[in-house]
């Protein structure tokens, strides 16, 4: 049927916390449509590059469809039996600590509440962790120290009001990027100052008016010496400071700091100071590059004192504000997806929590004490204490610090359960069992995103195959394992209801999470739920926390901590002088498994790469475009150097999205050692030390095909295409027959081949043709090769008879690499636009080239070529 003569359904982006409303449409032929939802109050109808691009997503051509049991197709009886008596079994003989579930926030709150209560009601371990561990459990640490509860204060609104906005360890531009241009519209409107504290230059500092580009993980120290800036500048609020504890001590602390660790400039301390003085309204936003440290916790807790110290926190305009990382990390923190916490804010450690838990549940005797958090967990799948193990939409075997040491574990463990949309991951390859799981358009459920706000998500697209709901998966094995009635679920909307119950007990306890307002909503109003902010409660629905003094400590008050700043866990020497920084790209999301099918978002950045200053790539003799290879105590990579003065000297910026699939040499969590955060067990993932050197290739290659193709060299990326798949190469190796080698490449031995061979230069450049179809292609070098890439993925699986020049013809312009990715626009076609049109504002190349008029991610990279070319002409 044509999708469009069908409604368009209500639903959320599956991406990052900003929790963007999207309206989707099914198109008919098993994709869809989609479109920002302009009623949704965290974007208005906005979306970025990877929510627009999630109809193409969708497909199945990558799906899991049936149970697989050591690699054999399995029924779901046989498959759900086997797990739930290995679980039983292995509880049965070693303890419920022996057995694990490491979850996602890429679950549903239905998802995630069932898996928490199977877990620690009825196993009665503690041992569920989520990958939210990874994005920001260092922010529930400090929120908990000093609100009492894990509160974010804010809403989005507040980016609208504040006169100040200051990024902390936050590439919002890339990350998060409707909240970026939610902060951009706000400075277009009422001036908004902008403050970036990154140690590198970001696509964020493009529009700010102060970037600091601090020392890794000297965070504290800068907050500790605004602390005492804003006592002597009698910035501190004397009224709101009765409703908090801890001030003195905080500021004695802070005066025993000293700033000149952060290696900032005494002028540029003053004038963040000044700001943060002028400017009653001021929101600070901050990341990962606060969270992912293993001073993390004291990160958070320096930038919550100067918040408390001042009364900014609660009112419009005024806070500090925790962005998340994934679409339900927040959720995960509220229904106990964590190995430290129950259900609804209630603490594992309290026995009148604990047993009102037990009490609701109908359950055994809960968990006494956290369960394993998750570098813990893995170190104990490693030492065999952890013997059954069950993955949830997450691929810890990439995305975990030591990740080769991750994957080695999981190989390793008795008994490995995942969950997952595709058997193509990491982790999967490493299962003993397989569960298919419905994708996000197919599911049903709530999801919470940053600023607390609860929305749905809604299925529009059929389940696949035999693909089930993970609700229903982990039901499943619950009643498997005899607790019949306990997972007696008939479907989400239920668990919904069981989950805000819970909240209206949790609330009697004096605790800030209370949707029980919502404990009575029948199967088809929560249907037709609409976003809404937390508490829902019969007296309050939405609004901020703790402008009225008001905090969850016991005696009603907040705490300022004594804080001392601490370098990172790993310390630099001769033999690994480099500070390795690791972080997201504006395209790409986590390990690929979704944005990876997009071959518009694969076109911004075809492959992981390096940031090094040109000084230190100078002295390593690293050229544009090398490779390098970088090495740590735990092991090495290989990636694309990328030489700019966005980074500063001695620090190395690289990605972490490749994986076994997409780049083996380029999995970067692999060469990050697993340190920790005392207080959150959040490892650091900003901060490792490396060595690096050139990497001494034989040749390089640039390879596209029709069909997929798996290299075999020691290095290689491989992205997909619109008729394919184009891949970078490199070996160390010399190759003998570049005919055999390019055959053996793409599985062609039979097909018909042009080479233009210059065997003196070592260059070959080989063509596979049906008929004059271009079938694969493959040029190769000594030194990296240069050839109009865009051009020959176009060319792919097309007639195209000339393609061995590796140029376009000449009478066709090049549009080069992908910049604007919603509407397809080179970064060529854009720079001629601003040479050749003068076209020196956004807004012009919008008009012109409609570059930057869908989502906006594309905007700061704009204005960086426009500011370029004004540099130029002023040089000039
Ligand atoms: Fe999705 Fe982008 Fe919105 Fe994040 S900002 S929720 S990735 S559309």
């Amino acid at each position: 049927m044509d999708g469009s003569s069908l409604p368009e359904t209500r639903s959320t982006c599956p991406y990052c916390g900003v929790g963007c409303g999207v309206l989707l449409r099914p198109d008919g032929s098993g994709g869809l449509t989609v479109r920002g939802d302009p009623d949704h109050p965290a974007n208005f109808g906005r979306l970025c590059s990877k929510g627009a691009a999630l109809g193409e997503t969708v497909g199945h051509q990558e799906r899991l469809l049936t149970p697989l049991v050591n690699g054999q197709q399995s029924t779901w009886d046989q498959s759900l039996d086997l797990v739930a008596d290995k679980f039983s079994s292995t509880i049965a003989t070693h303890g419920p600590d022996s057995v694990a579930f490491y979850v996602s926030g890429q679950l549903l709150n239905e998802d995630y509440y069932v898996a928490n209560k199977l877990m620690k009601g009825f196993i009665g371990s503690a041992n569920i962790d989520t990958n939210s561990r990874l994005c920001m459990a260092s922010t529930v640490a400090g929120q908990k120290r000093a609100f009492g509860t894990d509160t974010v204060p804010g809403t989005y609104e507040d980016l609208d009001e504040a006169d100040l906005v200051v990024l902390v360890g936050s590439n919002l531009a890339w990350c998060h990027p409707v909240l970026y241009q939610r902060v951009m519209a706000a400075r277009e409107k009422r001036g908004t100052k902008i403050v970036v504290i990154d140690p590198r230059r970001t696509a964020s500092c493009d529009q700010a008016d102060l970037h600091l580009a601090l020392t890794p993980g000297s965070d504290v120290a800068l907050f500790n010496h605004l602390l005492t800036q804003i006592y002597e500048g009698g910035a501190f609020d004397k009224t709101f400071l009765a409703s908090v504890q801890g001030f003195d001590d905080a500021l004695h602390a802070a005066y025993a700091d000293d700033v000149a660790v952060t290696g900032l400039q005494q002028a540029e301390i003053d004038r963040f100071c000044d700001l943060w003085m002028r400017y009653e309204k001021v929101v600070t936003v901050f990341s990962q590059g606060v969270n992912q440290s293993t001073s993390g916790s004291d990160k958070v807790n320096s930038i919550l004192n100067c918040h408390l110290a001042a009364g900014r926190i609660g009112k419009p305009g005024c806070g500090p504000f925790s962005v998340t990382g994934q679409p339900n990390a927040m959720g995960g923190r509220e229904v106990g997806g964590l190995a430290n916490m129950l259900a609804c804010h209630l603490d594992l450690e309290n026995a009148d929590h604990r047993a009102t838990v037990q009490q609701f549940w109908n359950a055994g005797p809960l968990p006494q004490q956290a369960g394993l958090k998750a570098v813990d967990m893995f170190r104990a799948v490693a030492a065999g204490k952890i013997k059954a193990l069950w993955i949830i939409h997450t691929n810890p075997a990439v995305s975990m610090p030591d990740a080769d040491a991750v994957r080695a574990a999981i190989t390793g463990c008795d008994f490995t359960v995942v969950s997952d949309v595709t058997a193509r991951t990491d982790t999967a390859r490493c299962a003993d069992v397989l569960l298919p799981a419905t994708a996000w358009a197919e599911k049903s459920g709530t999801v919470t995103n940053s600023d607390r706000t609860l929305s749905r998500q809604r299925a529009v697209l059929a389940a696949p195959g035999a693909a089930r709901h993970d609700w229903d998966i982990l039901a499943s094995v619950g009643r498997r394992m005899g607790w019949t009635h306990a997972f007696d679920y008939e479907n989400p909307a239920e668990i919904f209801r069981e989950y805000a119950a819970l909240s209206g007990l949790a609330a009697a306890f004096g605790r800030d999470f209370d949707i029980s307002a919502l404990a009575d909503t029948d199967d088809n109003s929560w249907d037709d739920m609409q976003p809404q902010r937390w508490p829902v409660t019969a007296n309050r629905k939405g609004g901020r926390f703790f402008a009225d003094g008001r905090f969850y400590h016991p005696d009603g008050k907040a705490r300022m901590l004594p804080l001392r700043w601490r370098p990172p866990a790993a310390k630099t020497e001769p033999r690994f002088p480099f500070r390795l920084n690791t972080g997201r790209i504006r395209d790409q999301w986590h390990t690929m498994t979704r944005t990876g099918l997009s071959p518009r978002l694969s076109a911004h950045l075809a492959e992981p790469f390096v940031d090094i200053h040109p000084e230190d790539a100078a002295r390593l003799g690293i050229s544009r475009a090398a490779l390098v290879r970088l090495t740590s105590p735990q092991g090495s990579a290989i990636l694309r150097a990328r030489i700019t003065d966005a980074q500063n000297r001695g620090e190395l910026f690289a990605p972490m999205h490749w994986t076994g699939e997409t780049a083996p040499a380029g999995r970067i969590d692999s060469i990050i050692a697993a340190q920790t955060d005392p207080v959150s067990g959040q490892p650091e993932s900003k901060a490792a030390v490396v060595a690096a050197e050139k990497f001494q290739a034989a040749w390089y290659g640039f390879a596209v095909s029709s069909r997929e193709f798996r290299p075999n060299v020691a290095y290689w990326a491989r992205a997909r295409t619109q008729s394919g798949w184009r891949a970078e190469l490199a070996s160390d190796v010399e190759v003998t027959n570049w005919e055999d080698q390019a055959r053996a490449l793409f599985g062609l031995p039979d097909a018909s081949m042009q080479m233009v061979a210059d065997t003196a230069r070592g260059a070959y450049r080989i063509a596979f043709l049906e008929g004059d179809k271009l079938l694969a292609a493959l040029f190769v070098s000594k030194a990296p090769v240069a050839v109009m890439r865009d051009y020959l993925v176009e060319q792919t699986g097309h007639p195209a008879s000339d393609v061995l020049t590796g140029l376009t013809p000449a009478d066709r312009p090049n549009a080069g690499p992908v910049l604007c990715a919603c509407m397809n626009v080179g970064v060529n076609t854009i720079i001629t636009a601003i040479e050749q049109q003068g076209l020196m504002t956004i807004e012009a190349l919008g008009a012109a080239l409609g570059a930057g008029t869908n989502c906006g991610s594309c905007k700061p990279e704009l204005a960086a070529l426009i500011a370029a070319r004004q540099m130029m002409e002023a040089a000039e």
